[in-house]
C-alpha cells in the first residue's frame, strides 16, 4: 500500500459493522436504514432488470432518464432560489456520493493544492484529498454544551485560506454533527469563495433530511454556480444506501472534468438502479416530507433516550446522526467506549474521533444513527440506560 494511503487502514464503518454482527449488537453505528426505500422504486429496478433496461453498460454521464430526473429534483426544490440545470451538459451520474466526491477531488485538484473542510469530517474526504495529492486543511466545529449544537468560527474559516487554497469541501447538513449551516454562514463562505477565486465541493447528500429551518445549497447563493460541485445520493434520500448511485450538478466544465476522473474510476454506475432512482426523484413532495417527519420523530426518540442515558447530546438539525458527550458518563476516550459498548450495552457506535485530524478534539464524542425501527431505537436506549 503506498504512503499516500496507508495512514487510512479499514474504513470505521467496516470495523464497526462487523463487531456489531459478531456480538449481535443493535448497530447504530454505519449510517443505513433498517427498512428499505419505497416498494414502487423497488418495482421499478425489477422491471427494469427483467425488460432488459440497464444491463448493458449505460451511457457514460448516466442514463437521460436519470439525469432529466436530477435536473427536474434540482428544479422543483431550487428552481425558487434561481438553480437549475441542464440535463444534458450539468448532470453527472456517479457511483454513489463516494465515487462522485472522489472523482471531483482527483478532477479539480492539482499535488500540493490545499482543501479546506469543516473538521469532524465524513471519513472519504481525507482520503480522497490525499488520492489526489491534496493536503487538507481543517476547519473545526465548535461544540457548545449551553446549546448542545455546533458552531463555525468564520474567522477561523478566513483565516484557514491561504494562497495555495483551491477548494472548499463543505458538507450540510453535517455529518457526523448534525448541523445545518445557516443562510449567514453560506452567504460568508460564498463571498469568501467569490472573493478568493475558489472551487466548492457541496457533499448536499442529507439535503432531505432537515428537521430545524431549511435546507440551502450554497450553489444558489451569488456567485457560486459556475464555482460549486453539488452531490448528492439515492442511498440517503430514498434509503437505498446499497444501489450505490449519486449525482453531480455543476456548470458544464466542471461537469466534464468530473467526468474525466469518473470514466476511468467506474466509466459507468449500475444501470438497472439509474431506471429506478429516475422514477425515485419524481415521487410527490409528500415522499420527502414524510421522510423528514418520520426522522425527525426518530431523532426526538433516540435524543430522549440518550439524555435520560445521560449522554450529553448535541440535537441534530439535520442528518440521521446524533453526536453525544460521553464525559458525562465519567468517560473520556471514545474509541474505547466504542469498543467496549457491545460488551457493556450491546449497542454499536461511532467514535467521533475518527473523522478529526485533530483526534484531540474529537475524542470524547461518540455518533448514535437513528435511521432505524422505532422499536429498535427504544430498545437501544433501554440497554444504554443501564450502562
Ligand atoms: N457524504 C456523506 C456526508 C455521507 O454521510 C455519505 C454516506 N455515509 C456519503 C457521502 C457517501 O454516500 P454514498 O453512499 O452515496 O456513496
Ligand atoms: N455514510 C454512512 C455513515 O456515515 C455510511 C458510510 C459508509 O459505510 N462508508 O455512517
Amino acid at each position: 500500500l503506498n504512503r499516500r494511503l496507508a495512514a487510512f487502514g479499514t474504513t470505521i464503518f467496516a470495523e464497526m459493522s462487523a463487531l456489531a454482527q459478531r456480538t449481535g449488537s443493535i448497530n447504530l453505528g454505519q449510517g443505513f436504514p433498517d427498512a428499505d426505500g419505497p416498494e414502487e422504486v423497488r418495482e421499478a429496478a425489477v422491471r427494469a432488470l427483467r425488460d432488459g433496461r440497464g444491463n448493458q453498460y449505460p451511457p457514460g454521464p448516466g442514463i437521460p432518464e436519470l439525469r432529466t430526473a436530477v435536473a427536474a429534483h434540482q428544479q422543483r426544490f431550487y428552481g425558487h432560489r434561481g438553480l437549475s440545470y441542464d440535463p444534458d451538459t450539468e448532470v453527472l451520474v456517479t457511483a454513489g456520493a463516494t465515487e462522485a466526491l472522489a472523482a471531483s477531488l482527483l478532477a479539480l485538484l492539482e499535488p500540493g493544492d490545499e482543501v479546506v473542510a469543516l473538521e469532524p469530517y465524513y471519513d472519504s474526504y481525507a482520503a480522497g484529498i490525499a488520492m489526489a495529492g491534496g493536503r487538507r486543511v481543517p476547519v473545526t466545529l465548535r461544540p457548545s454544551a449551553e446549546t448542545g449544537t455546533y458552531h463555525l468560527d468564520l474567522d477561523e474559516f478566513r483565516d484557514a485560506l491561504t494562497d495555495k487554497t483551491r477548494l472548499i469541501l463543505l458538507n450540510t447538513p453535517h455529518n457526523p454533527t448534525g448541523t445545518v449551516l445557516s443562510r449567514d454562514e453560506l452567504a460568508a463562505i460564498a463571498a469568501l469563495a467569490v472573493e478568493r477565486d475558489l472551487l466548492v465541493v457541496a457533499d448536499e447528500v442529507y439535503e432531505h433530511l432537515v428537521f430545524e429551518g431549511e435546507h440551502l445549497p450554497i450553489a444558489s447563493f451569488p456567485g457560486m454556480r459556475e464555482r460549486t460541485v453539488t452531490i448528492s445520493s439515492a442511498g440517503k434520500t430514498f434509503s437505498f444506501t446499497g444501489w450505490k448511485v449519486g449525482w453531480v450538478t455543476a456548470a458544464p466544465e466542471l461537469i466534464s472534468a468530473v467526468r474525466s476522473a469518473k470514466q476511468f474510476l467506474t466509466y459507468v454506475s449500475a444501470g438497472p438502479f439509474q431506471y429506478a432512482v429516475a422514477e425515485a426523484l419524481a415521487l410527490p413532495d409528500a415522499y420527502f416530507t414524510g421522510l423528514r417527519d418520520d426522522l425527525r420523530t426518530k431523532r426526538d426518540i433516540l435524543a430522549t433516550g440518550l439524555a435520560d442515558a445521560g449522554f450529553g447530546v448535541f440535537r441534530p438539525a439535520g442528518t440521521y446522526f446524533i453526536t453525544t458527550d460521553i464525559r458525562p458518563l465519567g468517560e473520556t476516550d471514545g474509541f474505547a467506549f466504542c469498543r467496549a459498548l457491545p460488551e457493556r450495552a450491546g449497542v454499536v457506535a461511532i467514535p467521533n474521533a475518527v473523522f478529526y485530524d485533530h483526534q484531540d478534539q474529537g475524542a470524547p464524542f461518540v455518533r448514535f444513527a437513528f435511521c432505524k425501527g422505532t422499536a429498535v431505537l427504544q430498545e437501544a436506549a433501554g440497554r444504554l440506560k443501564r450502562l
